[in-house]
């Protein structure tokens, strides 16, 4: 692959954890790497994309408007200036939003929910997985370069290649006029408490087992007790019991923890796909149907608000 981009969103801890992600796959592919960076920027930043494998960079410093549309021109005007061959992009929000934006603007077709990109000579090939990770996929692009992806978080690990500091080059915003007009008037940082779901190592999840909102304090001192984070399937947070940000699944957060503990989860396809890779899998349910059972180490079958404080006072005996 002769050009490969990333785009890389910052985030309040620095470069987007799927972007490094993305780097590192990259490096693979050979040829020139180059990373799309949207923040403020700042040498240490641009360090970290150097250390894993950018050797250019182009930043593009957002104002106060929303910059995805602005983002979306200014990279569609850099591709057309230098005319890579694959952009690849992470299952995030702002990334989905400027993928789609310049999959519109260019003409290209975009291949989304990748946990597998593999090239072959030009040829880019991605795998998707569908029916709940039971069947994957490989898609091939037909039509020409550049080809744009998105892929899932924790499809690839993030690690260093002990790349030097890269070119910096600062990538003017280009006014789009009312598609760009929307201005950010506040931005809330989400307290957080213990580890962060993507990234830690243990995380205790809860279903609608857990009975009500009040269900989810035995959840978190479970948490606390072991160092873990808290996640949730669907159902709890469309009740209201939990926020979004703990979501698992299809339409949440993809972990892959050393110890996935479920309890109160049925097991639904679209909650197995965000969670299935982690590497022990504990559920306690008292449906001894349920699917979660299928791909679990470790399953025990009771009620959780009788299993739960069991362990938790076994753990404080400790
Ligand atoms: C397009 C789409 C996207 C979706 N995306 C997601 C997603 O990202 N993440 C997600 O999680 N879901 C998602 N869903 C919803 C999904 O299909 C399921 O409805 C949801 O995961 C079920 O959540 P649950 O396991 O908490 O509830 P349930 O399926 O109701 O399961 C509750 C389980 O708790 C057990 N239980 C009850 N009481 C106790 C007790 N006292 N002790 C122990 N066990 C008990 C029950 O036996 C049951 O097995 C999506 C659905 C659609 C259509």
């Amino acid at each position: 692959m002769a050009t490969t981009w990333v785009f890389v969103e910052e985030t309040e801890e620095g470069p987007a954890t799927v972007g490094l992600e993305l780097l590192t796959k990259a490096r693979a592919f050979g040829g020139e790497l180059a990373a799309l960076y949207l923040g403020a920027g700042s040498d240490e930043h641009f360090a970290a994309l150097g250390a894993h494998g950018a050797s250019k960079v182009f930043h593009m410093a957002p104002s106060d408007l929303l910059p995805t549309a602005s983002a979306a021109a200014a990279i569609a005007d850099l591709a057309g200036q230098h005319s890579p061959d694959l952009i690849l992009f992470g299952l995030t929000y702002t990334d989905r939003d400027i993928a789609g934006r310049l999959s519109a603007r260019m003409g290209k077709t975009i291949l989304s929910n990748a946990t597998e990109i593999s090239v072959d000579g030009g040829a880019v090939t991605v795998t998707n997985e569908i029916f709940g990770g039971m069947t994957l996929v490989d898609t091939t692009f037909e039509s020409d370069a550049p080809y744009l992806v998105i892929a899932r978080a924790k499809a690839f690990v993030a690690e260093e290649s002990g790349g030097g500091a890269p070119e910096v080059e600062s990538v003017a915003m280009p006014d789009v006029g009312h598609s760009g007009s929307a201005r950010v008037t506040a931005s809330h940082a989400e307290r957080l408490e213990g580890p962060k779901l993507e990234e830690a190592a243990i995380v205790v999840a809860a279903g609608r087992g857990i009975g009500a909102e009040e269900g989810f304090a035995v959840i978190n001192e479970l948490a606390m007790k072991l160092g873990a984070a808290t996640g949730a399937t669907r159902a709890i947070v469309d009740a209201g019991w939990v926020p979004y940000s703990k979501q698992v699944g299809q339409t949440g957060k993809t972990v892959k923890p050393d110890v996935y503990i479920a309890a109160g989860v049925s097991g639904a396809m679209q909650h197995l796909v965000g969670m299935k890779d982690s590497k022990v899998i504990i559920a306690i349910y008292k449906d001894e149907e349920a699917p979660i059972l299928g791909i679990s180490d470790l399953g025990i079958v009771g009620d959780l608000h009788k299993v739960l404080p069991k362990l938790i006072e076994a753990l404080s005996n400790r």
